[in-house]
Protein backbone atom coordinates (compact mmCIF):
# COMPACT_ATOMS: atom_id res chain seq x y z
CA UNK A 1 0.00 0.00 0.00
CA UNK A 2 1.55 3.59 -1.09
CA UNK A 3 0.79 6.45 1.11
CA UNK A 4 1.59 10.38 -0.90
CA UNK A 5 2.24 12.95 1.92
CA UNK A 6 1.81 16.22 0.31
CA UNK A 7 3.16 19.56 3.06
CA UNK A 8 2.46 22.58 0.33
CA UNK A 9 2.79 26.26 1.13
CA UNK A 10 1.88 29.51 -0.49
CA UNK A 11 4.56 29.06 -3.58
CA UNK A 12 5.87 25.56 -2.59
CA UNK A 13 4.47 22.02 -2.50
CA UNK A 14 6.41 18.81 -0.73
CA UNK A 15 6.06 15.56 -1.63
CA UNK A 16 6.97 12.04 0.04
CA UNK A 17 5.67 8.34 -1.30
CA UNK A 18 5.72 5.92 1.16
CA UNK A 19 5.64 2.37 1.02
CA UNK A 20 3.75 0.90 4.18
CA UNK A 21 4.93 -2.64 3.53
CA UNK A 22 8.10 -1.41 4.90
CA UNK A 23 7.80 2.55 5.32
CA UNK A 24 10.56 3.02 3.06
CA UNK A 25 10.45 6.15 1.42
CA UNK A 26 10.14 5.39 -3.05
CA UNK A 27 10.12 9.49 -4.10
CA UNK A 28 10.81 12.43 -2.32
CA UNK A 29 9.78 15.44 -4.40
CA UNK A 30 9.98 19.42 -3.83
CA UNK A 31 8.05 21.96 -6.30
CA UNK A 32 9.38 25.71 -5.45
CA UNK A 33 8.42 28.94 -7.17
CA UNK A 34 4.62 27.99 -7.68
CA UNK A 35 3.29 31.39 -9.48
CA UNK A 36 6.66 32.82 -9.34
CA UNK A 37 8.95 32.63 -12.36
CA UNK A 38 11.19 30.16 -12.34
CA UNK A 39 9.00 27.22 -11.37
CA UNK A 40 11.30 23.92 -10.56
CA UNK A 41 10.40 20.40 -9.52
CA UNK A 42 13.47 18.11 -7.82
CA UNK A 43 12.53 14.78 -7.34
CA UNK A 44 15.01 11.97 -5.17
CA UNK A 45 14.53 8.69 -6.26
CA UNK A 46 16.75 6.31 -4.20
CA UNK A 47 19.58 9.38 -4.20
CA UNK A 48 19.17 9.99 -7.47
CA UNK A 49 17.94 13.48 -8.47
CA UNK A 50 15.92 14.87 -11.38
CA UNK A 51 15.05 18.33 -11.65
CA UNK A 52 12.18 19.59 -14.39
CA UNK A 53 11.80 22.94 -15.06
CA UNK A 54 8.17 24.59 -16.08
CA UNK A 55 6.43 27.37 -15.51
CA UNK A 56 3.76 26.78 -12.96
CA UNK A 57 0.51 29.38 -12.56
CA UNK A 58 -0.92 27.43 -9.57
CA UNK A 59 -1.24 24.90 -7.36
CA UNK A 60 -3.33 22.40 -9.80
CA UNK A 61 -0.47 22.80 -12.44
CA UNK A 62 1.76 22.00 -9.34
CA UNK A 63 0.02 19.18 -8.27
CA UNK A 64 -0.08 17.72 -12.55
CA UNK A 65 3.88 18.43 -12.95
CA UNK A 66 3.79 16.31 -9.32
CA UNK A 67 2.04 13.66 -11.06
CA UNK A 68 3.83 13.28 -14.15
CA UNK A 69 7.16 12.92 -12.14
CA UNK A 70 6.11 10.41 -9.66
CA UNK A 71 4.72 8.42 -13.07
CA UNK A 72 7.66 9.43 -15.40
CA UNK A 73 8.76 6.27 -17.50
CA UNK A 74 11.93 7.14 -17.02
CA UNK A 75 12.99 8.17 -13.72
CA UNK A 76 9.16 7.69 -12.04
CA UNK A 77 7.94 5.08 -9.59
CA UNK A 78 4.49 4.56 -10.40
CA UNK A 79 2.55 3.24 -13.45
CA UNK A 80 -0.20 5.29 -12.76
CA UNK A 81 -1.57 7.25 -9.68
CA UNK A 82 -4.04 4.47 -9.11
CA UNK A 83 -1.53 3.15 -7.14
CA UNK A 84 -1.60 5.36 -4.60
CA UNK A 85 -4.23 4.36 -2.07
CA UNK A 86 -4.58 7.22 0.04
CA UNK A 87 -3.03 10.77 0.60
CA UNK A 88 -2.01 12.70 3.51
CA UNK A 89 -2.19 16.06 3.87
CA UNK A 90 -0.25 18.01 6.54
CA UNK A 91 -2.24 21.12 8.29
CA UNK A 92 -0.62 23.54 9.90
CA UNK A 93 -3.90 25.08 12.10
CA UNK A 94 -6.69 22.89 13.19
CA UNK A 95 -8.23 24.90 16.11
CA UNK A 96 -9.74 23.85 18.54
CA UNK A 97 -11.59 21.53 16.31
CA UNK A 98 -9.17 19.35 15.42
CA UNK A 99 -7.41 17.12 18.43
CA UNK A 100 -6.72 14.34 15.86
CA UNK A 101 -6.02 13.82 11.91
CA UNK A 102 -9.27 13.55 10.03
CA UNK A 103 -10.37 11.92 7.03
CA UNK A 104 -11.11 15.04 4.32
CA UNK A 105 -14.59 15.54 3.34
CA UNK A 106 -16.43 18.95 2.82
CA UNK A 107 -16.83 19.24 6.78
CA UNK A 108 -13.67 19.12 7.49
CA UNK A 109 -12.68 21.45 5.01
CA UNK A 110 -15.11 24.21 5.62
CA UNK A 111 -13.40 23.58 9.35
CA UNK A 112 -9.71 23.66 8.05
CA UNK A 113 -10.51 27.53 6.13
CA UNK A 114 -13.04 28.76 9.27
CA UNK A 115 -9.10 28.03 11.29
CA UNK A 116 -7.36 30.43 7.66
CA UNK A 117 -8.06 33.58 10.11
CA UNK A 118 -5.61 31.79 12.85
CA UNK A 119 -2.86 30.66 10.21
CA UNK A 120 -3.07 33.12 7.30
CA UNK A 121 0.06 32.37 6.50
CA UNK A 122 -0.07 28.43 6.23
CA UNK A 123 -3.91 27.21 6.25
CA UNK A 124 -4.85 28.79 2.76
CA UNK A 125 -1.80 27.69 1.43
CA UNK A 126 -2.74 23.90 2.63
CA UNK A 127 -5.90 24.07 1.58
CA UNK A 128 -4.80 25.13 -2.07
CA UNK A 129 -2.90 22.04 -1.86
CA UNK A 130 -5.54 19.56 -0.86
CA UNK A 131 -7.94 20.96 -3.36
CA UNK A 132 -5.63 20.72 -5.79
CA UNK A 133 -4.62 17.14 -5.14
CA UNK A 134 -8.57 16.06 -5.12
CA UNK A 135 -9.17 17.84 -8.01
CA UNK A 136 -6.61 15.88 -9.86
CA UNK A 137 -7.18 12.78 -7.39
CA UNK A 138 -10.77 12.74 -7.37
CA UNK A 139 -11.35 9.37 -6.05
CA UNK A 140 -8.55 8.93 -3.35
CA UNK A 141 -8.98 8.92 0.15
CA UNK A 142 -7.65 12.21 1.77
CA UNK A 143 -6.44 12.65 5.18
CA UNK A 144 -5.11 15.49 6.98
CA UNK A 145 -3.12 15.97 9.80
CA UNK A 146 -2.90 19.37 12.09
CA UNK A 147 0.65 20.18 13.44
CA UNK A 148 -1.83 22.09 16.13
CA UNK A 149 -3.68 18.81 17.20
CA UNK A 150 -0.75 17.12 20.09
CA UNK A 151 -1.40 19.91 22.14
CA UNK A 152 -5.05 20.08 22.16
CA UNK A 153 -4.58 17.92 25.71
CA UNK A 154 -2.86 21.14 27.22
CA UNK A 155 -4.74 22.34 30.08
CA UNK A 156 -6.46 25.89 30.12
CA UNK A 157 -3.85 27.24 32.29
CA UNK A 158 -1.27 26.31 29.68
CA UNK A 159 -3.08 27.10 26.90
CA UNK A 160 -4.65 30.84 27.96
CA UNK A 161 -3.57 34.25 27.77
CA UNK A 162 -3.75 36.55 30.39
CA UNK A 163 -5.75 38.74 28.26
CA UNK A 164 -9.44 39.63 28.99
CA UNK A 165 -11.11 35.87 28.35
CA UNK A 166 -13.61 37.51 26.09
CA UNK A 167 -11.20 36.87 23.64
CA UNK A 168 -10.74 33.71 23.98
CA UNK A 169 -14.65 33.07 24.52
CA UNK A 170 -15.16 35.42 20.95
CA UNK A 171 -11.83 34.78 18.87
CA UNK A 172 -10.76 31.92 20.32
CA UNK A 173 -7.40 33.38 21.00
CA UNK A 174 -5.14 30.76 22.72
CA UNK A 175 -1.99 28.93 22.59
CA UNK A 176 -2.36 26.17 19.96
CA UNK A 177 1.32 25.11 19.82
CA UNK A 178 2.51 23.39 16.62
CA UNK A 179 5.33 20.69 15.40
CA UNK A 180 2.47 18.36 16.88
CA UNK A 181 3.49 15.52 14.78
CA UNK A 182 7.22 15.98 15.80
CA UNK A 183 6.79 16.18 19.63
CA UNK A 184 4.04 13.48 19.26
CA UNK A 185 6.76 11.50 17.39
CA UNK A 186 9.95 11.53 19.30
CA UNK A 187 7.90 11.04 22.53
CA UNK A 188 7.09 7.23 21.56
CA UNK A 189 10.37 6.98 20.28
CA UNK A 190 11.63 8.36 23.35
CA UNK A 191 9.75 5.59 25.46
CA UNK A 192 10.82 2.05 23.11
CA UNK A 193 14.64 3.54 23.81
CA UNK A 194 13.76 3.63 27.64
CA UNK A 195 11.97 0.95 27.64
CA UNK A 196 9.12 1.95 29.98
CA UNK A 197 5.82 3.18 29.28
CA UNK A 198 4.59 6.43 27.95
CA UNK A 199 2.23 6.82 30.39
CA UNK A 200 4.33 6.84 33.28
CA UNK A 201 7.42 9.31 31.45
CA UNK A 202 7.65 13.14 32.02
CA UNK A 203 9.58 14.02 28.70
CA UNK A 204 10.80 17.94 27.75
CA UNK A 205 10.94 17.92 23.70
CA UNK A 206 13.02 20.24 21.87
CA UNK A 207 12.09 20.33 18.31
CA UNK A 208 14.70 22.90 16.97
CA UNK A 209 15.55 24.04 13.00
CA UNK A 210 14.45 26.60 11.32
CA UNK A 211 11.29 27.12 13.43
CA UNK A 212 11.90 25.58 16.83
CA UNK A 213 9.29 24.59 19.69
CA UNK A 214 9.97 22.94 23.41
CA UNK A 215 7.26 20.75 24.84
CA UNK A 216 6.44 19.82 27.99
CA UNK A 217 5.33 16.36 27.25
CA UNK A 218 3.38 13.98 30.92
CA UNK A 219 2.30 10.66 30.67
CA UNK A 220 2.61 10.92 26.84
CA UNK A 221 -0.11 14.27 26.88
CA UNK A 222 1.50 17.16 25.56
CA UNK A 223 0.91 20.10 28.62
CA UNK A 224 2.65 23.28 27.35
CA UNK A 225 4.46 24.38 24.62
CA UNK A 226 6.77 27.01 23.27
CA UNK A 227 4.53 28.07 20.11
CA UNK A 228 1.44 30.12 20.86
CA UNK A 229 -1.56 31.22 18.97
CA UNK A 230 0.81 31.44 16.10
CA UNK A 231 4.45 30.10 15.51
CA UNK A 232 6.34 33.05 16.44
CA UNK A 233 6.38 32.77 20.29
CA UNK A 234 9.11 30.84 22.07
CA UNK A 235 12.43 30.77 21.66
CA UNK A 236 14.37 32.66 19.34
CA UNK A 237 14.24 31.13 15.66
CA UNK A 238 15.62 31.22 11.96
CA UNK A 239 14.25 34.19 11.18
CA UNK A 240 11.51 34.80 14.06
CA UNK A 241 11.87 37.07 17.08
CA UNK A 242 10.31 34.14 19.62
CA UNK A 243 9.08 36.02 22.75
CA UNK A 244 8.84 40.01 23.07
CA UNK A 245 7.49 41.99 25.62
CA UNK A 246 4.37 43.28 23.61
CA UNK A 247 5.12 46.70 24.41
CA UNK A 248 8.40 46.70 21.97
CA UNK A 249 6.09 46.41 19.31
CA UNK A 250 4.06 49.74 20.36
CA UNK A 251 7.32 51.51 20.92
CA UNK A 252 8.96 50.12 17.42
CA UNK A 253 6.38 51.20 15.38
CA UNK A 254 5.63 54.89 16.42
CA UNK A 255 9.38 55.24 16.52
CA UNK A 256 10.37 53.49 12.66
CA UNK A 257 6.58 55.13 11.39
CA UNK A 258 5.52 50.85 11.10
CA UNK A 259 2.11 49.48 11.06
CA UNK A 260 1.30 46.28 12.31
CA UNK A 261 2.03 44.41 9.23
CA UNK A 262 5.41 45.62 8.52
CA UNK A 263 6.05 44.93 12.45
CA UNK A 264 4.61 40.98 12.56
CA UNK A 265 6.84 40.64 9.22
CA UNK A 266 10.17 42.09 11.04
CA UNK A 267 9.13 39.67 14.18
CA UNK A 268 8.17 36.88 11.54
CA UNK A 269 10.73 37.25 8.97
CA UNK A 270 13.78 39.69 9.56
CA UNK A 271 14.11 38.41 13.62
CA UNK A 272 15.83 35.66 15.73
CA UNK A 273 19.43 34.54 14.20
CA UNK A 274 19.13 36.34 10.78
CA UNK A 275 17.96 39.93 12.49
CA UNK A 276 20.49 39.27 15.34
CA UNK A 277 23.51 38.48 13.40
CA UNK A 278 22.40 40.10 10.43
CA UNK A 279 24.56 37.37 9.09
CA UNK A 280 22.11 34.39 8.35
CA UNK A 281 19.03 32.50 9.47
CA UNK A 282 21.18 29.08 9.37
CA UNK A 283 22.46 27.90 12.51
CA UNK A 284 25.58 26.11 10.62
CA UNK A 285 26.28 30.24 9.28
CA UNK A 286 25.93 31.88 12.22
CA UNK A 287 28.24 29.39 14.16
CA UNK A 288 30.60 29.61 11.63
CA UNK A 289 30.65 33.12 12.03
CA UNK A 290 30.64 32.96 15.84
CA UNK A 291 33.83 30.87 15.45
CA UNK A 292 36.09 33.65 13.82
CA UNK A 293 35.08 35.77 16.72
CA UNK A 294 31.52 37.99 15.11
CA UNK A 295 30.13 39.30 18.51
CA UNK A 296 26.68 39.18 17.07
CA UNK A 297 26.73 36.00 16.27
CA UNK A 298 27.94 34.55 19.60
CA UNK A 299 25.44 36.38 21.65
CA UNK A 300 22.18 35.07 19.65
CA UNK A 301 24.13 31.39 19.92
CA UNK A 302 23.77 32.07 23.86
CA UNK A 303 20.63 33.47 23.73
CA UNK A 304 19.05 30.26 21.83
CA UNK A 305 21.09 28.21 24.30
CA UNK A 306 19.65 30.26 27.29
CA UNK A 307 16.19 29.81 25.92
CA UNK A 308 16.24 26.47 25.70
CA UNK A 309 17.63 25.94 29.24
CA UNK A 310 14.81 28.20 30.45
CA UNK A 311 12.04 25.97 28.91
CA UNK A 312 13.62 23.03 29.97
CA UNK A 313 13.67 24.46 33.69
CA UNK A 314 10.42 25.52 33.62
CA UNK A 315 8.94 22.00 31.96
CA UNK A 316 10.61 20.15 34.64
CA UNK A 317 9.33 22.72 37.42
CA UNK A 318 5.53 22.01 36.15
CA UNK A 319 5.89 18.63 35.52
CA UNK A 320 7.11 17.91 38.93
CA UNK A 321 10.40 15.90 37.33
CA UNK A 322 11.77 15.57 34.00
CA UNK A 323 12.39 11.47 32.70
CA UNK A 324 14.14 12.37 29.72
CA UNK A 325 15.10 15.36 27.70
CA UNK A 326 14.70 15.25 23.96
CA UNK A 327 16.60 16.94 20.89
CA UNK A 328 15.12 16.71 17.42
CA UNK A 329 14.95 18.19 14.15
CA UNK A 330 17.75 20.12 12.20
CA UNK A 331 19.93 22.05 14.89
CA UNK A 332 18.74 19.81 17.87
CA UNK A 333 19.76 16.12 15.48
CA UNK A 334 22.76 17.82 14.17
CA UNK A 335 24.21 20.44 16.65
CA UNK A 336 26.01 18.73 19.17
CA UNK A 337 27.62 21.70 20.27
CA UNK A 338 24.20 23.20 21.03
CA UNK A 339 23.37 20.08 22.93
CA UNK A 340 26.50 20.46 25.00
CA UNK A 341 26.05 24.00 26.18
CA UNK A 342 22.41 23.37 26.87
CA UNK A 343 23.24 20.63 28.54
CA UNK A 344 25.93 22.58 30.85
CA UNK A 345 25.57 22.63 34.75
CA UNK A 346 22.24 20.79 34.39
CA UNK A 347 23.54 18.46 37.05
CA UNK A 348 21.27 20.18 39.89
CA UNK A 349 18.14 18.49 37.89
CA UNK A 350 19.72 15.23 37.63
CA UNK A 351 21.10 15.62 34.37
CA UNK A 352 24.52 15.50 32.50
CA UNK A 353 25.84 14.47 29.44
CA UNK A 354 28.67 12.08 28.00
CA UNK A 355 30.21 14.96 25.90
CA UNK A 356 32.56 11.77 24.23
CA UNK A 357 29.20 10.10 23.17
CA UNK A 358 27.33 13.51 22.48
CA UNK A 359 29.85 14.45 19.51
CA UNK A 360 27.07 12.58 16.84
CA UNK A 361 24.74 14.08 14.11
CA UNK A 362 21.29 12.56 13.38
CA UNK A 363 21.30 9.22 14.87
CA UNK A 364 19.38 8.16 17.57
CA UNK A 365 20.96 7.52 20.52
CA UNK A 366 21.19 7.85 24.50
CA UNK A 367 24.40 10.90 25.30
CA UNK A 368 23.19 10.89 29.16
CA UNK A 369 25.87 9.76 31.33
CA UNK A 370 25.44 6.63 32.94
CA UNK A 371 24.62 7.62 35.97
CA UNK A 372 22.20 10.57 35.16
CA UNK A 373 18.95 10.34 36.55
CA UNK A 374 17.78 12.40 33.35
CA UNK A 375 18.04 10.85 30.59
CA UNK A 376 19.68 12.74 27.44
CA UNK A 377 18.73 11.33 23.95
CA UNK A 378 18.75 12.53 19.99
CA UNK A 379 16.10 11.06 18.35
CA UNK A 380 15.97 12.32 14.49
CA UNK A 381 12.67 13.22 13.91
CA UNK A 382 10.16 11.96 11.24
CA UNK A 383 7.21 14.07 10.92
CA UNK A 384 6.05 12.79 7.51
CA UNK A 385 5.80 8.79 8.41
CA UNK A 386 3.60 10.43 11.54
CA UNK A 387 1.57 11.82 8.86
CA UNK A 388 1.41 8.43 6.63
CA UNK A 389 0.85 6.15 9.38
CA UNK A 390 -2.42 8.55 10.76
CA UNK A 391 -3.47 8.43 6.94
CA UNK A 392 -3.37 4.52 7.01
CA UNK A 393 -5.20 4.23 9.96
CA UNK A 394 -7.67 6.20 8.75
CA UNK A 395 -8.10 5.03 5.92
CA UNK A 396 -7.61 1.30 6.36
CA UNK A 397 -5.58 -0.96 4.19
CA UNK A 398 -7.64 -0.59 1.14
CA UNK A 399 -4.58 -2.04 -1.25
CA UNK A 400 -4.42 -2.75 -4.84
P1 LIG B 1 12.87 23.18 9.17
O1 LIG B 1 12.31 23.84 10.38
O2 LIG B 1 12.88 24.05 7.94
O3 LIG B 1 12.36 21.78 8.93
P2 LIG B 1 15.33 21.84 9.85
O4 LIG B 1 14.75 20.97 10.90
O5 LIG B 1 15.83 21.21 8.61
O6 LIG B 1 14.41 23.05 9.50
O7 LIG B 1 16.55 22.62 10.54
C1 LIG B 1 17.30 23.56 9.87
C2 LIG B 1 18.36 24.09 10.83
O8 LIG B 1 19.21 23.00 11.21
C3 LIG B 1 19.25 25.16 10.22
O9 LIG B 1 19.43 26.23 11.12
C4 LIG B 1 20.57 24.42 10.04
O10 LIG B 1 21.68 25.27 10.13
C5 LIG B 1 20.53 23.46 11.21
N1 LIG B 1 21.53 22.40 11.02
C6 LIG B 1 21.57 21.48 10.06
N2 LIG B 1 22.71 20.75 10.16
C7 LIG B 1 23.40 21.26 11.20
C8 LIG B 1 24.64 20.99 11.82
N3 LIG B 1 25.42 20.04 11.34
N4 LIG B 1 25.01 21.71 12.90
C9 LIG B 1 24.22 22.70 13.38
N5 LIG B 1 23.04 23.01 12.84
C10 LIG B 1 22.64 22.31 11.77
Amino acid sequence: MKILIVNAGSSSLKYQLVDMLNEATLAQGLIERIGIEGSKLTQKVNGEKNVVKSPLTNHIEAVEMMVSALTNNVYGVLKSMDEISAVGHRVVQGGEHFTASAVINEEVLAAIDANCALAPLHNPANLMGIRACREIMPKTPMVAVFDTAFHQTMPAKSFLYGVPMDYYKRLRVRRYGFHGTSHSYVSKRAAVMLGRPIEELRLVTCHLGNGSSMAAVQFGKSVDTSMGMTPLEGVIMGTRSGNVDPAVLQFIMNSENLDINQMLDILNKESGFLGLSGISSDMRDVEEAAEKGDKAAQIAIEMLYQGIKKYIGAYAAVMGGVDAIIFTAGIGENGWELREAVMENMEFLGASIDKEKNKVRSQEIDVSMPDSKVRILVIPTNEEIVIARDTLALVGNTDH
